[in-house]
């Protein structure tokens, strides 16, 4: 292999672990091996690395995944759906906005994560989840075997809330309609709902995220998982234990 070559895959390999080492794993069995990609070297000792990590494998390996037989009537395209939103002022969240961030990714993905709506960063950058909590999501989307450009990313409302505040229920009434065609595009295999807003949302439910996390909802008959938005895992880095579970049972949901 060459040192280019090398380098490349130690970086990569670095950014598992370093995700398994902030979400307090220690050392390494056979189960978190299998999580790793092929293409990397067999990993013998993590320590090389200069991370410790361990885990512990309650995944449920049975949950049902089936690919959205019925499904809202398809836009043609997404550029379809970014056309509508051009210079949009349905809300009264377009008098802050830098730029209107419509999401990102693969347009044909198996996952597609939702998260609320843009920060300072990603307003200015038009682009989803780029700061800090966006450098978290993309660690995470490594954990299990992905990477960020193989997934999408998108948010329940478009314009960034002032002072990041939640959005109120008729800003997210008046943007999620965008977001529910999004999702009819792109049909993917699951929806990641990131937080309590999103899954909220998407579900018309105004229930706890603790109670709706480690459960599978449906969503135009897709299959929907809710954990923390990454944001809150910042704040709260002893929920990122329970993180890891929900993205675990997210891999096995893919592997079905
Ligand atoms: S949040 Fe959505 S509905 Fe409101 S102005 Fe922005 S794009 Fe339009």
């Amino acid at each position: 292999m060459s040192k280019k070559n090398s380098l490349s895959l130690t970086n990569s390999l670095r950014n598992y672990l370093e995700f398994y080492s902030d979400i307090g794993i220690d050392s390494l069995d056979n189960r978190v091996k299998t999580l790793l990609p092929a293409t990397l070297p067999t990993i013998k000792n993590s320590e090389d690395l200069g991370i410790q990590i361990n885990c512990s494998d309650n995944s449920d390996q049975s949950l049902p995944l089936t690919k959205p037989q019925v499904l809202l009537k398809k836009d043609p395209s997404l550029e379809e759906i970014s056309l509508d939103l051009v210079d949009c002022k349905r809300c009264r969240l377009s008098q802050g906005r830098s730029n209107i961030v419509f999401g990102s990714g693969n347009p044909n993905p198996s996952l597609v994560f939702v998260g609320e709506g843009p920060g300072r960063e990603e307003d200015q950058q038009g682009l989803p989840f780029v700061g800090r909590a966006g450098q978290l999501l993309t660690k995470m989307i490594q954990s299990i075997q992905l990477q960020r450009n193989e997934v999408y990313i998108c948010n329940v409302v478009k314009c960034r809330p002032p002072e990041n505040r939640t959005p109120s229920e008729d800003e997210i009434a008046t943007c999620s309609p965008f977001l529910f065609r999004q999702l009819s595009v792109l049909s993917p295999k699951l929806i990641c709902c990131l937080g309590l807003t999103a899954v909220q949302s998407l579900l018309k439910l105004k229930v706890s995220l603790g109670r709706l996390r480690n459960k599978i909802h449906t969503f135009q008959n897709i299959p929907v998982v809710a954990t923390y938005h990454p944001a809150y895992l910042l704040r709260n880095p002893s929920a990122k234990k329970e993180a890891w579970e929900d993205l675990k049972k997210i891999r096995s949901m893919l592997n079905q």
